[in-house]
Order: C-alpha cells, then structure tokens, then sequence
C-alpha cells in the first residue's frame, strides 16, 4: 500500500503519517525534512535549497527529481511508503506516476487534510520545532510535555526560519497555485479522501483508517 498525504502547512500531515508509519510499518518519506537535512550541507546546492526554504518557495522540480531518484531507488524496493510533502506539482506528481508504473506499483490513496487558511495561518504562528531532531510540535495543537523542549531528544524548540509571516503568505499562496491541481488530479482518478483538518488528532487518525478500511487497503478487524 503506497499512500501520499497532502493539505496546507499545519494540517497535521507529519503527525498522522508518523501515526500510519507505526500503525501499518510503512516507510515515511518526508520531502520538507529530507530538504532541511541537505540545506545544511557546505555544498552549491545545499545553499541553493536553504536560501529557497527559508524565503518560502519551492525547490525547482528538477531539484526535487534529483532528490527522489536517490529515494526512489530504494523506494522501488519497498512495498508500503507514504509521500509527506511530495508531490507538491503537478508535474512531481507525473514524475511519481511513471516512476511507480515502471516498478509496477501505483499510489493506492491519497489522504488530503483539508484546512481553512485562516487557522493554518493561527497554527503555523504557534509552531515550534526541534533544532536538532526536527519533531515538531504545536503551541495549540500539540504541545510538548515540557515547555520549550523536545519530547524525542530534550533539545530546545525553536520557530523555523521559514514560519515568518512573508514566507507563510508565500507558502499558502504557493499551495493555492501549485499543489491545489495536484489535489484535482488524485481526486479525478478517484483515489482522493478529504479529511477535515480541524478534529483531534485522534479523531483524524480515525478517520483515515475508516477510509483505508472502506477501501479494503488494510483489514476490518
Ligand atoms: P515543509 O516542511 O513540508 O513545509 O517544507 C518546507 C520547505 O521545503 C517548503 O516550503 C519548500 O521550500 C521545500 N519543499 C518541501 N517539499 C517540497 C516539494 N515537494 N517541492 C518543492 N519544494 C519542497
């Protein structure tokens, strides 16, 4: 079973496909933490994407292509990922496509965690993360057990460079422009769920599960 998990920055999409990970043993490829771990890197292009992420725009589709084919690679052995954070274009989605196609697999369900821009704008403000591990955590929604610090490593949590409110405005607006098609696409080929952001987690979870159910991609027991 091969999922991608796709809303607005502070949907929730890290915290349920760490859930669906665990639940269902998958593999959870994370585009935006894949990117932060290279940016970091003293290279040509690690500056090149860390200059990209911190004003809020994307990295090109020939950069995200190289990155995937070193994934996908290993990706074509596994036989359940979930996609967080990619594809965010129509055309990474196309690229996806033929990618599965050729290996014979396909994307089974896409899980789109719908959000108001209003409260993904409230969300994204209270947002912090680790500066080491990269966990994130929600002043509102998900709040670590000590203030301030990881849950995972202890380390302090910091507000990302990218979570100024130009490169959030930024960042919706290339969600609207760029990642809405790739929505109607998944949703013409019928392999679309709408979820409402807005519930629990636990309540979000949930529904996932009830779709894959539905859908016969995992058992009803
Ligand atoms: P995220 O952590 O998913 O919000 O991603 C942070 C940043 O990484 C984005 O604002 C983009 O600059 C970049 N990024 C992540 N995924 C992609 C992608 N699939 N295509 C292009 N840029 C991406």
């Amino acid at each position: 079973m091969n999922i991608v998990i796709i809303g607005p920055q502070a949907s929730g999409k890290g915290t349920q496909a760490e859930k669906l990970t665990k639940a269902y043993n998958l593999v959870h490829l994370e585009m935006g933490r894949v990117l932060r771990m290279i940016s970091k890197e003293d290279t040509p292009i690690g500056k090149s994407i860390k200059e990209l992420i911190n004003k809020g725009i994307l990295v090109s589709d020939e950069v995200i292509k190289q990155v995937m084919n070193k994934y996908l690679k290993r990706v074509s052995e596994m036989n359940s990922v979930i996609f967080d954070g990619f594809p965010r274009t129509l055309s990474q989605a196309m690229y996806l496509e033929s990618f599965l196609s050729e290996n014979g697999k396909k994307i089974d369900l896409v899980i789109y965690l719908a959000l108001p821009q209003k409260i993904t704008v409230e969300r994204l403000n209270s947002r912090r993360v680790c500066e080491k591990c990269g966990a994130v955590f929600n002043l509102l929604t998900k709040p670590s057990r000590t203030k301030g610090f990881c849950d995972e490593c202890g380390e302090k949590l910091i507000v990302r460079e990218d979570e100024t409110p130009q490169a959030i405005s930024k960042r919706l607006k290339l969600f609207e422009k760029e990642t809405q098609p790739v929505i109607k696409f998944y949703e013409k080929k019928g392999i679309l769920e709408r979820i409402d952001a807005r519930l629990k987690i636990e309540e979000i979870f949930n529904e996932i599960i009830f779709r894959l159910k539905k859908r016969g991609l995992v058992s009803s027991e």
